[in-house]
């Protein structure tokens, strides 16, 4: 059997296309396009990248965006005042911190970051209101990446009530909003972690197994039942020649891009589960560009409770 694409790229662009009218008419109405206003602390150069999307996406979809890029050695205090700026600004609608941030600030940066952002700005769904908000089935703006997921499996036609999905990873980003979210869809949801006792066994149950761990090729064919819909979540950049070469077959496209580029982007999904799985998210093209879409959404909701009606 070889896995069904879901196509994330096709699927966010559509998304992107429906929300633009309702963007030149909110537009229209308020006298100021949505805004949305992103931080952006260091150099990172993943964190780079996908800020460039996002700036990109929300100018098509006809935003006004903002980056402020602040230098590696920002205190914590710093970037928390730029958060109340934008909190307290009227042409910004949204508000996005990049992640990670520097580990200079220390362990629990993101979370006083996520804290400070009015959770009616809080484009990203973190805000401990808006996480409390989906717990108790009343969402108003949800985490992008699992809510980007779920508006796939719809967009493709795969069920979600009554099916068994299992969730390897339990991030406040990912793992739980994703579980929730399934949970609220009637699916019948199990939580995977790094203490999960027989994890393949546990994931080789699932109709729906949405990987997000952070490891290369981490879930192998072992853990997909034949059939199933597995989403992978995992971005990760691999420069070692010799996982690519194991992953990857020689002449492949990953393989060659790996050798002009010296690093490939490969998600926590084994190569080999396409020939089990029946549907499969590829990387990249999968779930990051519904990130992104979702994020745009989030932030034409954020704008329309906000600007008169
Ligand atoms: P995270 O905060 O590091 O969480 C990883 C989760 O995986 C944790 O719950 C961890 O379990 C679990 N895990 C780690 N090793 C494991 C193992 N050996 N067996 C079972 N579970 C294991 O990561 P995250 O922020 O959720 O992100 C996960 C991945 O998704 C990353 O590759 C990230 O780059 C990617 N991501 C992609 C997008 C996108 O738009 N495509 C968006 C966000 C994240 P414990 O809790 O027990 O430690």
């Amino acid at each position: 059997m070889t896995a069904r694409l879901l196509d994330g790229n096709a699927v966010s662009a559509r998304i992107r296309e429906e929300l633009q009218p309702m963007v030149v008419a909110l537009t229209a109405r308020a006298g100021r396009p949505p805004g949305l206003g992103i931080l952006l602390v260091g150099d990172d150069p993943a964190s780079h990248i996908y800020v460039r999307n996002k700036i990109r996406s929300g100018m098509d979809v006809g935003f006004h965006v903002d980056l402020r890029h602040l230098p590696a050695s920002t205190s914590l205090d710093d970037l928390l005042a730029e958060v109340r700026r934008l909190n307290a600004s009227d042409v910004h609608d949204g508000i996005l911190v990049q992640s990670p941030l520097p580990a200079s600030m220390g362990d629990d940066a993101e979370r006083r970051v996520f804290d400070e952002i009015d959770p009616a700005k809080d484009v990203d769904g973190f805000s401990p209101q808006n996480v409390g908000r989906l717990v108790q089935k009343q969402p108003t703006l949800m985490a992008c990446s699992p809510a980007g997921i779920v508006e796939l499996l719809d967009r493709s036609g795969i069920a979600i009530a009554g099916q068994h999905a299992v969730v390897i990873g339990r991030s406040d980003i990912v793992g739980k909003p994703m579980a929730l979210m399934l949970l609220h869809r009637d699916a019948t949801v199990t939580i995977c972690h790094s203490k999960t006792r027989d994890l393949p066994a546990v994931a080789a149950s699932a109709d729906i197994l949405v990987a997000a761990i952070g490891r290369a090729a981490f879930v192998t064919p072992a853990f997909v039942k034949p059939g199933a819909t597995v989403i992978d979540v995992g971005m990760n950049r691999l420069d070692d020649a010799a996982t690519v070469t194991r992953l990857f077959p020689p002449g492949s496209p990953r393989r060659e891009q790996f050798e002009r580029k010296g690093s490939v982007l490969v998600g926590d999904v084994h190569p080999d589960v396409a020939e089990k799985a029946g549907a499969l998210t590829p990387v990249p093209g999968g779930v990051g560009p519904l990130t992104i879409a979702l994020l745009m959404k989030n932030t034409l909701r954020a704008a329309e409770r906000r600007m008169p009606r």
